[in-house]
């Protein structure tokens, strides 16, 4: 009974502060308008759209709501209206660049790297050295891990996370913009990238035109068939602007003188677990209802933030009671993703297009 009722009061606490939340964007919705832009679709060119959801940028202004939508002749997502460019510095505050310089870190970046070079081994060997540039390159680290299996690197990043690159040629503009106008790389890589630009059809064009014939441009995306993507809001919306399906995927590369080779969907590079995989089984198939984002519960940060809590066993406890289908999401992630990439249905795929 006391549970209970301690329970109820804390539902009735977070419930208030949500709907203050709510209002606060709504308020400030209008206000961001002027800042957007209204964009067609980037593969196709309609103008024909339709909703697929609206969320906010959770990391940094929670207050600004976005909305994501699918292109209806071609299946493209992306967020319309978006922030123009000049606007978008605003969502990549100095902090988004900071990584945390720890041994385990290291440890996954050397897992990461092998995972992203296992996707290039077919050009490695043979006589004469290879080329490769990598989009996106941060500060390096990736270019400099190709070097060391043999490949003459070069990297483009417009963060300033490029000033300390000494050691290889680094292209500080937008790729589609850098002085390179030949077939001049085997291989053109892209990590993460293609969902972040507000023209990834000039990105495909552009490394067609400096991919050499037969050599590879090998990307990864999240896929906007996964429920992570599409349904359950983990998304990094606006920093992501365009999402990707095995369908657009393949018609950007048709488009721009590639053919599809290969399509790996899995977490080996980077993941998209299913936060709230529960919750949204149990509203859309038990309880028969949509799945907005005011549906979400608070993540175990937000909750503490929300409640001015410490970390610790009591709070742990705390938000097991708040939101006890999120603790039974978590054990069950590992057994969700392996479905799901079974299924092929998880949330980041790796592509690789040969030019033709
Ligand atoms: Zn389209």
């Amino acid at each position: 009974m006391l549970r209970s009722r301690w329970r109820r009061a804390l539902f009735l606490r977070l419930d208030g502060t949500w709907k203050v939340w709510n209002q606060e964007t709504k308020n400030q919705r209008q206000e961001l308008r002027g800042h957007l832009e209204a964009v067609a679709c980037n593969l196709c060119g309609s103008e024909r759209q339709t909703a697929v959801y609206a969320m906010p940028d959770r990391r940094y202004f929670r207050e600004e709501f976005f909305t994501v939508t699918e292109c209806d002749e071609c299946g493209l997502g992306f967020v319309n209206p978006r922030p123009t460019i000049a606007e978008m510095q605003k969502y990549y505050p100095a902090e988004y660049y900071r990584k945390p310089p720890t041994k385990s870190h290291e440890g996954y970046l050397r897992r990461r790297f092998t995972a992203q070079a296992s996707f290039l081994t077919q050009l490695e060997g043979g006589n004469g050295r290879r080329k490769i540039l990598d989009v996106g390159c941060a500060n390096g680290d990736f270019p400099r891990f190709m070097a060391a299996r043999g490949w003459d690197v070069e990297g483009v990043e417009i963060s300033e996370s490029s000033d300390r690159i000494k050691d290889f040629r680094v292209h500080t503009q937008e790729f589609q913009d850098i002085p390179v106008n030949e077939p001049t790389y085997d291989a053109v890589t892209a990590w993460a990238v293609l969902e972040h630009v507000h023209d990834p059809m000039a990105q495909f064009k552009k490394a067609s035109r400096v991919v050499k014939k037969g050599g590879l441009f090998v990307f990864l995306v999240q896929n906007f068939e996964s429920i992570a993507s599409r349904n359950l809001f983990c998304e990094d919306v606006p920093r992501h602007l365009y999402f990707f399906t095995r369908g657009t995927v393949r018609q950007y590369l048709e488009k721009t003188g590639f053919a599809l080779e290969k399509e790996d969907n899995g977490r080996s590079i980077y993941k998209l677990a299913p936060y709230n995989w529960v919750a949204f089984m149990v509203r859309t198939k038990l309880l028969r209802k949509k799945y907005r984002y005011e549906d979400v519960p608070m993540t175990s940060k937000e909750f503490r933030y929300v409640n001015h809590l410490q970390g610790g066993l009591v709070t742990a406890l705390k938000y097991a009671a708040y939101s006890p289908a999120s603790v039974i999401d978590r054990m069950l992630w590992p057994a969700i993703e392996t479905g799901q990439i079974l299924r092929r249905t998880y949330g980041v795929s790796t592509f690789v297009g040969r030019k033709l």
